[in-house]
């Protein structure tokens, strides 16, 4: 019987007369040819070798999306509502809050916000191991965000009137939270109250009534609320005449009766306002990104053109914000 055709040893079972039967094995001659679609004279080694960087790109290009592309995550300090003594309800319980525009200032450059609320690792009914310095961790940037007075003991002073002794549970709570981000190396931006906090965590000082201590200056809050406004001035050299070179002396509103008196150490005046000259932005030369606005960005667009658009101060703290994290 010719044997041309056979190259597997033990052949196909076939009937005497040479007809294979039914029930045959496969054909192995498809089975052990080389698939078409592969080189001639590939080696099992270097076959290995281009799996192994195949799957060493896909990593690398996973970790390298993730690293570029994972949304920032930008923390906002809360807002605190002591109990009014006497009241029910909610207003008898320890509130923590955010003002709507400033998240929505915010997550508007498409990054997510959170609260930080308070951390109480003692605490009698609910002990726990988080602390500030956690979130500093887990989130990218820090918004400080505006409210209650900053309390003159604070900055080492007795307040002149009862009704300015600010918010000392507030200080100590933003304090320690600012504290962390610089220690992480995290972007930090106060507003308002939150560039007041900044210059009195460095040292700094601030005028518990702009009225009543500085009485040339012009109005900085009145019945008007957010829709008050002055022009400011940013010094040259300064980063906000970097980051606005075609701004002449813009208007911002103000709603504010403290502000920085004595700048803290490493501080530099970013703002005065026009043309009392009151300070109305900071920053902190040490770290990457630790600016505070007296303004409040958040209001103005919904204040109308008049007033900067101070997108250029939000990218230039999340591109902080980006850069250092990891
Ligand atoms: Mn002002």
């Amino acid at each position: 019987m010719p044997d041309t055709d056979k190259p597997d040893r033990r052949g196909p079972p076939t009937t005497k007369d040479g007809v294979p039967h039914a029930t045959r094995v496969p054909d192995r001659r498809v089975a052990d040819a080389p698939a078409r679609y592969l080189k001639e004279n590939d080696t099992p080694f270097a076959l290995a070798q281009r799996v192994l960087s195949s799957r060493w790109r896909a990593v690398r290009d996973k970790i390298g999306r993730d690293f570029m592309r994972r949304t920032l995550r930008i923390g906002v300090s809360a807002r605190i509502f002591h109990p009014e003594p006497g009241s029910v309800g909610l207003r008898s319980k320890n509130l923590q809050y955010l003002e709507e525009s400033i998240a929505q200032w915010v997550m508007s450059r498409d990054v997510l916000v959170f609260m930080v609320p308070t951390v109480n690792t003692n605490g009698l009914l609910h002990p726990s191991n988080i602390t500030l310095r956690h979130y500093a961790r887990h989130l990218d940037g820090l918004v400080l965000q505006g409210g209650a007075d900053v309390s003159p003991q604070t900055y080492s002073e007795a307040p002149t009137r009862p009704e300015w002794s600010g918010d000392r549970a507030r200080d100590l709570y933003e304090l320690e939270l600012l504290h962390e981000f610089v220690e992480a190396g995290k972007p930090v931006l106060g507003i308002c109250r939150g560039c007041q906090l900044i210059n009195v965590a460095f040292g700094g000082s601030l005028y518990q009534d702009v009225a009543t201590n500085v009485p040339e200056a012009q109005e900085h809050v009145n019945s008007d609320y957010d829709a008050h406004r002055h022009r400011v001035i940013f010094p040259s050299g300064s980063s906000l005449s970097r980051m606005f070179p075609k701004a002449d002396r813009p208007m911002v509103n103000s709603i504010h009766h403290q502000a920085v008196k004595d700048l803290g150490r490493d501080i530099t005046v970013e703002a005065m306002s026009d043309p009392d000259g009151i300070i109305e932005a900071i920053r902190y030369q040490r770290a990457s990104f630790v600016m505070g606005l007296q303004w409040h960005p958040e209001f103005h667009r919904a204040g109308g053109v008049d007033l900067l658009d101070c997108t250029p101060i939000l990218d230039e703290f999340l591109r902080a914000a980006r850069e250092t994290r990891l």
